[in-house]
């Protein structure tokens, strides 16, 4: 959940938005900088060196899920504690990896029902292409630095692709006309760039080039990706990725690519919410076993005790099940079966009890069945594979 400053301050980049104004910095009892982390790819290298995998099999292929903090301006799909998913592929440099990352975010997004996603591409080259273009980039900045904004006038020496990624209007303005990093692609990452654009086109995947696309990390190299899903509004970025192929050596492992993708699972809730396929939010139970009670003590104790070890066995088999503690009326504990949501309820009454069997209800197709309680787990197990359904 945190780590040492250090990690993304070298990584991300000190001149980043992340860095300079979003990250919950704070020094512990022994005096160590520390910081609940901003975002996932610089922790999975970190612990990926730590950890030795670097020395497995390769491409390694990895994904993270958890909370991560950056204090922002709260709105609407921007929180200062948001939950990420993330995958990294690390070890190869192929497009095809570029492009098997991003088919994954697109598929994420596909199946949860989100249609019209756009995806933008873009690149950003290596430092060798980036040289002669950062050159001309400060000197195109300079000549209109008066008009940026403060932090712009800051970033220009520093890392003026910075600059770019600016949301400023003014500073769009002179950004628009900026020179673009596209004249400059050494050869390397020219092919890799046009491979990447044709093998996209291949899967029959559609995409813009936006030139003006940087990403606010620094480690990015090559290719950088968003997915955006316009009905959310001013925050539509659902995904966002790219290429980092200098960031594991910066960590002080051996030169290792990689590419990956992180998405903000608020932002995909909300956007699920509009989509087509919205999100069921009610638990769903597989069974609840009811048992009512008899005006025979001795037997409603057992009743209570053979449904209980029913609950138990179908929990074993991994099903999920539910019972009523409390022994309210049948009335009432079919009532919560169907507020769980439940596929089937298994009654054990007194009438049951004495044939050795239960009564199976489908609440899904309405029918009732009488199962002896012999076979009542393989009824089940069947049922919810598919059996009937
Ligand atoms: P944005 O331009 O929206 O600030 P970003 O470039 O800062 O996004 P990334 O660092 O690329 O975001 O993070 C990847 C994804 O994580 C985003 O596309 C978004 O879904 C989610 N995300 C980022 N910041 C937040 C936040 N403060 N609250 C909720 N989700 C976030
Ligand atoms: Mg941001």
């Amino acid at each position: 959940m945190f780590e040492h400053t250090e990690l993304f301050s070298r990584t991300v980049g000190e001149t980043t938005d992340i860095v300079q104004k979003e990250m919950y910095t704070f020094q512990d009892k022994a005096g160590r900088d520390l910081t609940l982390r901003p975002e996932g790819t610089a922790p999975v290298v970190r612990a990926f060196l730590e950890h030795g995998l670097d020395s497995g099999a390769l491409p390694r292929k990895l994904f993270y899920l958890g909370p991560m903090f950056r204090y922002e301006k709260p709105q609407a799909g921007r929180y200062r504690e948001f939950v990420q998913y993330g995958v990294e592929v690390l070890g190869s440099r192929s497009p095809y990896s570029d492009v098997e990352v991003i088919l994954l975010s697109v598929r994420i997004a596909e199946e949860l029902g989100l249609k019209g996603t756009s995806l933008f591409i873009n690149t950003i080259g290596c430092p060798v292409c980036r040289k002669k273009h950062k050159e001309d980039l400060i000197k195109h900045l300079s000549e209109k630095a008066s008009a940026l904004c403060l932090d712009c006038q800051n970033r220009l020496e520093k890392n003026p692709l910075r600059v770019m990624d600016c949301k400023n209007p003014a500073c769009r303005v002179i950004t628009a006309g900026a020179p673009s990093i596209h004249d400059y692609l050494c050869p390397d990452c020219k092919d890799h760039w046009d491979t990447l654009k044709s093998i996209l086109a291949s899967m029959g995947l559609e995409y813009s080039v936006d030139p003006a696309l940087v990403r606010g990390l620094d480690y990015y190299t090559n290719t950088v990706f968003e997915l955006k899903w316009p009905p959310l509004g001013a925050q539509d970025t659902i995904i966002g990725g790219g290429r980092y192929d200098r960031l594991v050596e910066e960590l002080g492992g051996k030169p290792l690519p990689g590419v990956g993708f992180a998405m903000g699972l608020e932002r995909l809730l909300l956007a699920a919410e509009k989509g087509e396929k919205p999100i069921d939010p009610h638990v769903r139970a597989d069974c609840f076993v009811v048992t009512p009670d008899s005006e025979d003590k001795e037997v409603s104790r057992e009743i209570a005790i053979r449904g209980f070890q029913l609950v138990k066995d179908f929990r074993s088999l991994g099903l999920s099940c539910d019972f009523d503690p409390l022994r309210r009326s049948i009335k009432a504990q079919m009532k919560h079966a169907n507020r769980l949501n439940a596929r089937y309820v298994v009654i054990l009454g007194e009438e049951e009890l004495k044939k050795n069997a239960v009564a199976i209800r489908s609440m899904e197709h309405g029918w009732q069945k009488e199962v002896a309680l012999g076979l009542v787990l393989g009824f089940m197990k069947e049922e919810l594979s598919g059996g009937s359904n």
